[in-house]
């Protein structure tokens, strides 16, 4: 068991004191998904996450806080966090933002070619 207000990131399953982590909460009740920056903490199931370019690229590809919290997290969230990093550290973000942003327009808008086969016959 964790100690006392230790958390675990989604991405990296690291260990740490709860304050050093962005929470992503999902409302009691309901689907809806926030960055939670306020105390007292909102409600609801939480996602922990480190603060850093690589768990939050590993989150966004490998839709870890989807699954913490299994619901959909709303797309204007990403660019939150990715700004917010931008601040923290305008060099940690710069790389894997691109990086990243390239690699789901790819897996958008490349047909695949099993049901392009499909259509054409
Ligand atoms: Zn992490």
């Amino acid at each position: 068991m964790a100690p006392k207000d230790h958390r675990r990131c989604v991405s990296c399953r690291r260990l740490a004191p709860r304050t050093e982590f962005w929470r992503v909460v999902r409302l009691a009740g309901g689907r809806e998904v926030v960055w939670d920056r306020q105390e007292p903490r909102t409600p609801g199931r939480a996602a922990y996450l480190c603060p850093c370019a690589a768990c939050l690229t590993e989150a966004q590809k490998k839709r870890r806080l989807e699954r913490a919290l299994k619901t959909p997290v709303p797309p204007t969230l990403w660019p939150q966090w990715w700004e917010q990093l931008a601040a923290l550290c305008p060099q940690a973000a710069k790389e894997p933002s691109a990086v990243l942003s390239l690699d789901l327009e790819t897996v958008a808008f490349t047909p695949d070619p099993s049901s392009r086969t499909e259509v054409e016959s």
